[in-house]
């Protein structure tokens, strides 16, 4: 198993052009596995190295504010890459066919991965039409998904010891990625990166706009640096003081793969930081994470109502529900942040306006969106459709799983109560507490 896999029988095709890294889930250089692997086959056999992304317009749920993230990341990974010498190509389509082509031409295909089920098919299917080898490196886990844990982990108290055991084999420094030739070299499709002549030219809806933040590997480094110097040393305390800095603002940057969570664990564990401010944070960074790739790879229906929750929770939200819900809106209501509860607007127009809202915050919104909804189907609709439309960390595992979480996945039974049965409740009390006494402390 390990990091690296090879998808099927094809041999090593000699006569072909160039080995082929086809980037999806890693837009970086450093730390990245992937192209580690691509770059040392091209040299080994002595062949370039063509690297090819393939840009999907109606990537599912992605919109304007998602690739206003993705391209410049794109541009200055394309920039990187010319650099150490590969031939470096965007391709933009909604079918397979141009990427196929570059496969064909190829000695052998390296690919990085991600979870999902939409990327996961679309590589099984690539890997079995290529006539060479095909590689799925995993690059942006600390340890390989079947490495952590063979099935399902019911939860994170099941799922720590396996992977904290592990880390000492998978927690360390990777190689850093050679030149492959004296000269810069070629890239083609360079106009796709253009953010307005990309959405215009494929029609792209103006609903959700882009937010400030930058993506790229190079902000991602930056973010990580100002996060350990500011932020590392008051981590865990955002849900008391509501210091937005008091926590790493990571996500994004690793959900479009501009930052490796091996490259972020290694740059915390030797800050000068207390150990048990650097555990709470690996804790995140490392268990909870990939706790949230445990899931969506083994359990299938991980983004259907009920399927994805524990039995438990199945049964004890279909005791209660019919319950009477005092307050119900609709999708736009949620979504242009019109409900009667101001904590609850603030943080979906926070939402709305940085792309961004706190773990702490998102629990209580996932919660109320439950609480607020005609079924609880509705409800997990609302959740995903909401999350994945505004956050620029949507369309990814741990919001599969933070949404699932809502509905009682990763958590035990708790007091049984209206609407919620056993799963736990949050009220806004505990966040007008917190409030105050953030508010005297300052
Ligand atoms: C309803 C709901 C929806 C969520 N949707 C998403 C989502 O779409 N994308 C997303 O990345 N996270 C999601 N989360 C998890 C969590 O809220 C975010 O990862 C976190 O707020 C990101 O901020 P940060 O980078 O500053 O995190 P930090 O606290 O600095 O943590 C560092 C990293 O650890 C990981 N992490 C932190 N908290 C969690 C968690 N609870 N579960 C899994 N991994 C975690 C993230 O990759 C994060 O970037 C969701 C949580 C809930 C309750």
């Amino acid at each position: 198993m390990g990091y690296i896999q090879l998808m099927n029988e094809q041999p090593w095709q000699e006569q072909g052009a160039y080995v082929l890294y086809w980037a999806h889930a890693a837009i970086r250089v450093r730390y990245n596995l992937a192209l580690l692997q691509a770059l040392e086959l091209a040299r080994e056999q002595q062949k370039r190295l063509c690297v090819v992304y393939q840009l999907v317009p109606q990537y599912p749920q992605a919109n304007r504010r998602h690739f206003a993230f993705l391209l410049p990341g794109l541009a200055e990974f394309g920039d990187q890459l010319q650099k150490l010498g590969c031939d470096v190509e965007i391709i933009c389509e909604q079918t397979n066919e141009q990427l196929l082509k570059k496969c064909e031409l190829a000695c052998a295909v390296v690919s990085d991965t991600s979870y999902l089920r939409y990327f996961r098919e679309k590589q099984a299917f690539i890997a079995k039409q290529v006539p060479c080898q095909f590689y799925a490196v995993e690059t942006n886990v600390v340890v390989p998904v079947q490495e952590a844990a063979d099935k399902q982990a019911y939860s994170a108290g099941t799922f720590r010891p396996k992977i904290t055991k592990q880390l000492s084999t998978y927690l360390q420094p990777m190689r850093d990625v050679k030149r492959l030739a004296k000269q810069h070299g070629s890239i083609r499709g360079m106009e796709w990166l253009d953010y307005q002549y990309f959405c215009e030219t494929w029609g792209l809806a103006t609903k959700v706009l882009p937010v400030a933040s930058i993506g790229g590997e190079q902000a991602a480094q930056s973010q990580l640096s100002r996060f350990l110097h500011e932020g590392l040393a008051k981590y865990g305390q955002i849900a008391t003081t509501f210091d937005e800095s008091a926590s790493s603002q990571l996500s994004a940057y690793l959900h479009f793969g501009h930052i490796s969570p091996l490259d972020i664990a290694l740059q915390v564990q030797n800050y000068p930081a207390s150990q048990q401010t650097i555990d709470i944070f690996l804790e995140q960074l490392i268990v909870r994470r990939e706790l949230a790739i445990n899931f969506v790879y083994y359990c299938e229906k991980y983004d259907c109502y009920p399927e994805a929750l524990p039995k438990w929770a199945q049964i004890t939200l279909a005791n209660h529900e019919h319950d009477h819900r005092e307050y119900l809106y609709e999708y736009e209501s949620f979504a242009q942040a019109d409900t009667h509860d101001p904590i609850w607007n603030q943080a979906q127009k926070q939402l709305l306006v940085t792309g961004r809202m706190n773990n702490y915050m998102r629990m209580y919104w996932g919660k109320k969106v439950i609480e607020w909804t005609a079924s609880y189907e509705q409800a997990w609709e609302y959740l995903l459709r909401l999350n994945d439309t505004y956050e620029l960390d949507g369309r990814d595992p741990n919001g599969y799983v933070g949404v699932a979480w809502c509905f009682g996945l990763h958590d035990r039974a708790w007091a049984e109560r209206e609407i919620f049965g056993k799963v736990r409740y949050m009220n806004e009390t505990g966040i007008y507490k917190r409030q105050r006494a953030a508010k005297q402390k300052n």
